[in-house]
């Protein structure tokens, strides 16, 4: 099999099955020969690894997994990539592709089915979607080790970001809640075909075994669209943008903020997690 990171190999193949890439659906290819092994080290893949791919695009990752781990499950949304797929993954017995959206899919019920033990996720994701399908990896609580993900270098800033840093944002709450992250390597736009206009990073997010209110799914939903709500409205106070959010008045916000001695005026991300959490547990259950 020809390299999928020749920009030859990658025309011919759209040539031969009359593809043309997907803008919308946030096609930019690997062509860069170093990346694909730099992230499989990060995910820390071995012999007895079964990995979740999201994206495979015309499986340039998805061979490198398939080299390394013991079973790789692929779910891309593009039908049309079906066909070069076969093509280009003819030669490994341990890929499964399976088509779909990955925000339509019940993730868990395909890991268990297809594995039905622990996995690595590992993705050049498409950035159009990146914060759902974050969210949506952390949530559904996958029996994951580790998420190891190429994202806007923007993006994984932001996910790495310290809750109560200026940098962070709703998702770094999310991202230090479920897991510990790590930035892990820079990737060039001209890595790609075609090039991002942005620039990418590699990400690992080692997923937590026992999140604080792991046991209060109930009261981990609220931190989390306490959170949201904080961040909903930009430059606004935590109380006025949760209140808004909410629609809880104003006065029980700040009188949880006053109990907790945390000042009346602060943005969202002056908050600590531990923070984001004492408040969820004052404001008192049934208000939101
Ligand atoms: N893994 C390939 C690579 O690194 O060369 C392709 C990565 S490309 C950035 C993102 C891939 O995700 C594309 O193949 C795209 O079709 C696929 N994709 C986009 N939206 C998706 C969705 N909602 N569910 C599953 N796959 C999706």
């Amino acid at each position: 099999m020809p390299r999928l990171t020749d920009l030859s190999t990658i025309r011919a193949l759209c040539q031969k099955h009359g593809f043309s890439l997907s803008k919308g659906l946030g096609q930019h290819f690997l062509v860069n020969p170093a990346v694909c092994p730099r992230l499989c080290e990060a995910a820390g893949l071995g012999p007895g690894s079964d990995v979740l791919e999201i994206g495979p695009g015309f499986g340039t990752l998805t061979q490198e997994l398939a080299a390394r781990a013991r079973r790789v499950v692929a779910l891309e949304v593009d039908s049309r990539l079906l066909p070069v797929l076969d093509e280009t993954l003819a030669d490994y017995t341990n890929v499964r592709v399976v088509q779909g959206d990955v925000m339509q899919t019940d993730l868990n019920a395909l890991v268990a089915k297809m594995f039905g033990g622990p996995v690595t996720v590992c993705a050049n994701l498409p950035y159009y979607i990146t914060s759902p399908v974050v969210m949506k990896l952390l949530e559904s609580r996958l029996p994951a080790n580790n998420l190891t993900l190429m994202v806007q270098k923007e993006a994984a800033q932001r996910m790495a970001a310290a809750p109560g840093s200026r940098q962070a944002g709703a998702i770094s709450y999310a991202v230090h809640y479920y897991a510990q992250p790590k930035l892990v390597f820079d990737v060039s736009a001209g890595s790609f075909t075609p090039p991002p206009k942005v620039k990418s990073a590699v990400i690992r997010l080692d997923i937590r075994k026992n999140p604080p209110l792991a046991d209060e799914p109930e009261r981990e939903a609220r931190l989390f669209r306490l959170v949201r709500a904080a961040f909903g409205q930009r430059r606004k106070t935590l109380v006025n943008a949760a209140s808004a959010g909410l629609g809880v008045p104003k006065a029980a916000l700040a009188g949880a903020m006053d109990t907790l001695g945390l000042p009346p005026l602060a943005r969202p991300e002056e908050l600590t997690l531990e923070q984001f959490m004492a408040l969820e547990g004052e404001l008192a259950a049934g208000l939101f």
